[in-house]
């Protein structure tokens, strides 16, 4: 489909997106420069009770819950994660850049918006995940440089077929790439490093959207949490050479992860987000317990625009901490994601990053039946499909 020619009604919409967002990442000091660490993590009462977004309490976990969870449910978390982000991607893209969605009204599984899309398809959000997700499947290592090339293989060949739309930002490094001759590795890194340099612009959301899957990548062993830190930097720059957008990406993989192999009580599968602001380098981790802190105070839609990654996270994040545990907490997956919607400005991109994450929490079995019938993206996936890549990735 990549020769979808938009119309001139599309085209505008697109160019203006681009222009916003431009300037969003030429002036992110307009981001808040609170330097508060609370320490506060979501929704955790004093006595230990967890109430994100004003829900009724729920108890810390039984000490006689087992430590890992079965491997059948992380079977289905992990599922969750892929399915998660596809439905959140395919929920999002008849909204992007349109005026945002009120409180009232209900995000539909469409099609349309600024692509070919037919309704449930998913964007390139997750088609990019997919590419990441097809190399973990393989059993590479995503933190090894032959993993790391086989995805910029994948990436570069996705450009040439398959991607619908691509962000303007990664359409860059991967034209740029494509030109060179030999080592995909070492021709996108090259890309990614002298677009930053030429530009400073590179903390788009492109690399943030793709990410969670490389959390399901590092369920086992000791080193597991950096090996998932390091992977996901470096997957990261592959197109976005900005250390704020591997923060980013390192913040969420870990949240996968921790969603992954949490045990207890659902709502303790949210905290690995705030829990892995210790594994950015010391001078920034202020800032981003700051960041958090922004989006515990306030609604989805006060991050917008959101392709910086920043807002983009934030958006995610006070989409799943406001969204209130309904009687049946698992339909806390469909609220939120229904938020992330609600934030606006780019919005396939916003909930396909709250999708993966909440995805993760719930497990695919939270995923509502009519959504898993109808998403579907390329290469010819559907809710099976990407069911079958997550569990080939955790073995
Ligand atoms: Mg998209």
């Amino acid at each position: 489909m990549s020769d979808f020619v938009p119309t001139p009604e599309q085209q505008r919409i697109i160019d203006e997106a681009h222009r916003r967002r431009e300037e969003a990442l030429r002036n992110p000091s307009g981001r808040p420069a609170t330097q508060r660490d609370s320490g506060f993590a979501l929704g955790l009462t004093a006595d230990g009770h967890l109430q994100p977004g004003g829900g009724r309490p729920i108890a810390p976990p039984d000490p006689r819950t087992p430590l890992v969870p079965s491997q059948q449910i992380r079977a289905d978390r992990a599922a969750g994660a892929l399915i998660g982000a596809a439905c959140g991607d395919a929920l999002g893209v008849p909204y992007e850049f349109q005026p945002r969605l009120g409180d009232d009204q209900l995000p539909v599984m469409r099609g349309g918006g600024l692509g070919p899309y037919a309704p449930g398809e998913y964007s390139d959000d997750t088609q990019m995940q997919v590419i990441i997700a097809q190399v973990a499947a393989t059993g590479l290592a995503l933190d090894e440089d032959n993993a790391q090339r086989a995805i910029a293989e994948g990436f570069i060949g996705w450009v040439a077929s398959g991607a619908s739309d691509i962000g303007a930002q990664t359409r860059r490094v991967l034209y740029t790439a494509r030109m060179e001759r030999g080592d995909a590795l070492t021709a996108i890194r090259a890309a990614s490093r002298e677009l930053h340099q030429q530009t400073g612009l590179s903390a788009g959301n492109g690399s943030l959207m793709r990410t969670g899957v490389v959390g399901l990548g590092f369920l086992n062993g000791t080193d597991a949490v950096y090996r998932c830190r390091d992977a996901a930097r470096a997957i990261s720059s592959l197109t976005h050479y900005d250390a704020l957008a591997g923060d980013a990406c390192v913040l969420w993989s870990e949240g996968v992860r921790k969603a992954v192999l949490a045990s207890g009580p659902s709502l303790w599968r949210f905290g690995g987000v705030r829990d892995a602001v210790h594994l950015l380098p010391a001078e920034r981790q202020a800032q981003w317990r700051a960041w958090l802190d922004e989006a515990q105070e306030k609604p989805p839609h006060a991050f917008q625009p959101n392709g910086f990654v920043v807002p983009a996270l934030q958006a995610a994040w006070s989409a799943i901490y406001h969204t209130r545990i309904p009687d049946r907490p698992e339909d806390h997956f469909r609220l939120a994601l229904e938020a992330a919607v609600r934030a606006g400005d780019d919005t396939d991109t916003v909930a396909a990053i709250a999708g993966v994450l909440l995805g993760a929490a719930w497990g695919r079995a939270a995923i509502p039946a009519e959504w898993q019938r109808t998403v579907h993206g390329w290469p010819g996936l559907n809710a099976d499909g990407l069911a079958s890549l997550a569990t080939r990735i955790i073995g």
